[in-house]
Order: C-alpha cells, then structure tokens, then sequence
C-alpha cells in the first residue's frame, strides 16, 4: 500500500510518568507512515483526493500539546484514534514517539514507542428483550458510535423475535451493526462488555432476559479463539434474528470457516439448526 511519511517532527511537550516531566516538559520526536491508496489524489493532483501532511502535522502537534500522558503508549493510541477518524482514507498507520531525553539512569540516545494500527471491518449483534429495549439499543450504539476507536457504519432497524434458549422470557428486539474501528478483537470485546454494563446489563442466566447484548460476530476474515473470546461468533449460523440483519449488511461477505457468503449461509435449509 502507499504511504505518506512524516519524519522526526518535533513538538515541545509534557508527557511522562515522572511529575518533573509533566511539569518541565521535553521534547518528542514522531515519525509516521499514513498508508492509504494515493493514486485518485496521483490521478487528479488534487490535495482533497489525499490526507495532507501538513495537517496531519498540526493535527499531530495539538494532541501532543492538548494532553498530559504519562506513557508514550497512550500517546500514540490516542493520536491513532483521532487519525483514523479524521481520514476515512487511512487503511493503516505506522506511529512511532520518540523521547531523546528520557529522565532514567541509563546511557542511551533515546527510547521510543511504535505502534502499528488498522482499520477494521467488524460485525456486531445486538439484542435486548427487557426494559425500554428500543432506548437501550439506541442509547448503546450512540455510546458505540463516540468511541474514539470506533465508528459505526450501518445498522439494521431492530426486529423482534421470539426468545431462543428455552427460559420463559419476553420477545427480543435484534439486529447487527457493520463497525469500523481501531481496536483488537480483545479490546472491541471489552468495549462492548463496557456498553452492555453502562446499559444496565446484569449476567444471571446465560440465555435469560438482558438490557442488552453485543456480540462479536465477524471482525475481517480473522479466525480466533481464546477462553474469553471465539470469532467467528460459533453460534451465529444457528440463529435466523443474527443471519438475517447480517445478510442485509454483509451478503457479499464470506465466513472465514465455511467458505460460503453470509448471503448464502442465511439461504440454507434447516440443518444448520440442527445441533451436534
Ligand atoms: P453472552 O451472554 O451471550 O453475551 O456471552 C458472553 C460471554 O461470551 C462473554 O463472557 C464473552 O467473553 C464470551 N464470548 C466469546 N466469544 C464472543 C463473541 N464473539 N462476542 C461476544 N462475547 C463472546
């Protein structure tokens, strides 16, 4: 992919773990590689068709200088959230923070952090079948929606089903949300858990009534699988309110298991509800 780079730019800040540095302040030192296509902004010569440098530079300088960070870690996470929300255009960033003066007692010309950041593509199921459902769901995805790492790009209109799982319960209101954002798997899911808590959600059943609900459907063509997490979602194909919204969003789409689109699986017969 292109890449537009930004070398050394120096900016007179005050983060740090050390209260000396927060008060003192120093100077940082930020390279960055912004990769995106540049060929329409090559085609036509036209700076609106591109991400410009020298806002990016400014851009870069007033968030340094707007925030106190004590690691160079939030720095760089921060900054990539505001660039990947400014520029739809950026696919991927390179950022590395420099800090030549580190106050620790070693011999060293300087200690940096570099981070490698990308947009991505990631499908979310929401439910809720107790309270003010409507509200919940609109009120979690607005939430959703501020999330400095994420942007939601679609959405189904919420549809009511029946319960699934067998405990009495009222109808569910579901639909899925097409989001892009900055986060891994892991931190999506922590954001999402963080939504569904503000919102009310307590875990007593595992299939009982919630104010609402966000799962982690697909996140880009990732397969993965750890004690907290497993995408994609192992049991979406078994539910018609999760297969049918995701096929209005994301027919095109191919499971990274099956093989087969999103468009396709919503398609098929009976024997995917039929259990192992
Ligand atoms: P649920 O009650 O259906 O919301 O299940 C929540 C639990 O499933 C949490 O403890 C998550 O860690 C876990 N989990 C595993 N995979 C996913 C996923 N793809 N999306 C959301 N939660 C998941």
């Amino acid at each position: 992919m292109d890449e537009i780079r930004i070398r050394e730019l120096k900016v007179f800040a005050y983060h740090g773990v050390y209260p000396r540095e927060n008060e003192q302040g120093q100077d940082f030192y930020i390279n960055a590689a912004l990769r995106c296509s540049t060929q329409r902004a090559g085609i036509s010569d036209d700076l609106e068709a591109s991400v410009s440098y020298e806002e990016v530079c400014e851009l870069l300088q007033r968030e340094m200088k707007a925030h106190t960070w004590k690691l160079l870690e939030a720095a760089a996470e921060h900054i990539s959230a505001v660039l990947f929300a400014k520029y739809a255009l950026l696919q991927e960033l390179v950022l590395e923070i420099r800090k030549p003066d580190a106050p620790i007692d070693a011999d060293f010309a300087s200690v940096s952090v570099c981070i490698r950041r990308k947009r991505h593509v990631a499908y979310v199921a929401y439910g809720a079948n107790e309270g003010d459902c409507e509200q919940q769901i609109e009120d979690g995805i607005a939430m959703l929606d501020r999330d400095p790492f994420c942007m939601v790009a679609r959405m189904t209109k919420p549809l009511k089903s029946t319960p699934y799982g067998g405990v009495e319960q009222s109808d569910f209101y579901n639909g899925v949300i097409e989001l892009q954002t900055v986060y891994e798997p892991v931190e999506l899911l922590h954001c999402l858990q963080g939504i569904e808590k503000a919102q009310g959600r307590e875990r007593k059943e595992h299939w009982g009534p919630r104010t609402l609900d966000l799962d982690i459907l697909l996140y880009d063509d990732l397969v993965y699988d750890s004690r907290e997490l497993t995408i994609p979602h192992p049991d979406m194909m078994n539910r018609d309110f999760v297969m049918l919204p995701l096929s209005q969003l994301a027919s095109h789409v191919r499971h990274p298991l099956t093989g087969k689109t999103i468009g396709e699986m919503a398609r098929l017969p009976m024997e995917r509800h039929v259990k192992a």
